[in-house]
């Protein structure tokens, strides 16, 4: 059974031990104070005779240490990563202190904790998390941090134990961490020694996970390096619309607005365009003998979406009939005015079923596609069916 110095010691860093069981990399010692995940809580890194520790695992009973390298049985010193472990500890006082607040303020209990890489967070059970809560619980949290109240651990009796925020299932001896005045919890966590240690407290995102609400919030140095890296995005946006940092929301909102504003104009002019461009080329079009005017336009690449306008608008006069073609994916468009007497959708229909291609749409309109270049001029021909075009090669 290896003995757990943290229980006792949470700022021990540096001990020595021995190894008694050494299978590979993965060593077990008498005793230690390694953390191992557990309880929300990741595990700590450091060095084992020299050799770093890779990864800390809660086995019951046993702690196994996996290391990067084997290592004999006997004597060890040890060495703790005290940055990586005072940040946990930081971080999971602040969240007993942060769960407390909430139900102490809003009766809103906490179901799990999280402590991540860059933040942490916690799953607070029903129950609405606005602003207005939010800051009132930071606030609250903060003020505790400022008190410097006392955080103690003591052992108690599971049987006979009272006060706790969340009842424990465990039996027997009961390890309690404990907020003076505010806050009683069984756990096997690292903590800090008073409140002020946890440093500034930062509430941050909220956001419903299925029954419970998720509050991410960092303590101590990451409080600190959070606001920073938030005040140099925001710097880089107001930088950017050349404004004040407090100006910056405002004034990327009404730049938002006049670009809507002028996307929409751009919109209308390209209609307008099309229309004169439609007209355009129905004067320059001359009427076959049969008295319709047909008009081929031909694109190597783009979309046939961008011809439509042009097709809608040529077509809107009097017997006419427009085609576009794309060579790249081959695809066609057949447009045609309603006194012309040809039904685009079955022509295009028609045309495509003999060239080996599909497609359909309405009387006025059609598209389809066709495997390749010699399909697509098979189709193009079909579509026209004489030889009298004005040709206006697009590339
Ligand atoms: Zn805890």
């Amino acid at each position: 059974m290896t003995e757990r110095l943290y229980y006792h010691d949470s700022y021990l860093d540096r001990f020595d031990a021995h190894a008694v069981e050494c299978a590979g990399t993965t060593i077990y010692l008498d005793r230690t104070a390694f953390y191992p995940t557990s309880g929300g809580q990741p595990f700590d890194l450091g060095s084992i005779a020299g050799v770093s520790v890779r990864d800390v695992i809660d086995e019951g009973d046993r702690i196994a240490h996996l290391l990067e390298a084997p290592i004999a049985p006997g004597p060890v010193e040890c060495s703790i990563d005290w940055t990586r472990r005072f940040d946990h500890m930081q971080q999971h006082t602040g969240q007993h202190l942060i769960s407390a607040v909430f139900e102490e303020l809003f009766h809103l209990r906490t179901v799990s904790f999280h402590l991540g890489a860059e933040s942490s967070t916690i799953d607070l059970e029903g129950g609405v998390v606005d602003a207005r809560v939010l800051v009132a619980v930071e606030e609250r949290v903060n003020a505790i941090v400022w008190e410097n109240r006392p955080v103690a651990v003591t052992y108690e009796e599971a049987a006979s134990v009272q006060g706790l925020r969340k009842a424990s299932e465990r039996e027997g001896t009961l390890r309690i961490v404990a907020i003076d005045r505010l806050d009683r919890s069984a756990c096997g966590g690292t903590h800090v020694r008073s409140t002020g240690e946890i440093g500034a407290v930062l509430l941050r995102k909220v956001e419903k996970v299925r029954q419970t609400v998720r509050v991410e919030f960092l303590c101590g140095g990451r409080a600190v390096r959070r606001a920073h890296a938030d005040y140099d995005a925001l710097s880089r946006v107001a930088q950017l619309f050349s404004s004040a940092l407090n100006d910056a929301p405002a004034v990327v909102a009404a730049q938002m607005e006049a670009a809507r504003g002028a996307d929409k104009l751009r919109r209308k002019l390209e209609l307008d365009l099309a229309a004169y461009q439609g007209r355009e080329l129905y004067q320059n079009t001359a009427p076959g003998p049969d008295g319709l005017r047909r008009a081929v336009r031909r694109a190597t690449s783009g979309s046939l979406d961008e011809l439509r306008a042009l097709a809608q608008n040529f077509t809107a006069q009097s017997q006419a009939v427009f085609v576009a073609t794309l060579a790249a994916p081959p695809s066609v468009l057949l447009a045609t005015s309603a006194d012309s007497g040809v039904d685009a959708g079955q022509r295009l229909k028609a045309a495509l079923a003999e060239a080996g291609g599909r497609g359909g749409g309405t009387a006025r309109m059609a598209q389809g596609s066709v495997p390749d270049a010699a399909a697509l001029e098979r189709a193009t021909s079909l579509l026209l069916r004489t030889r009298d075009l004005v040709e206006d090669d697009l590339s």
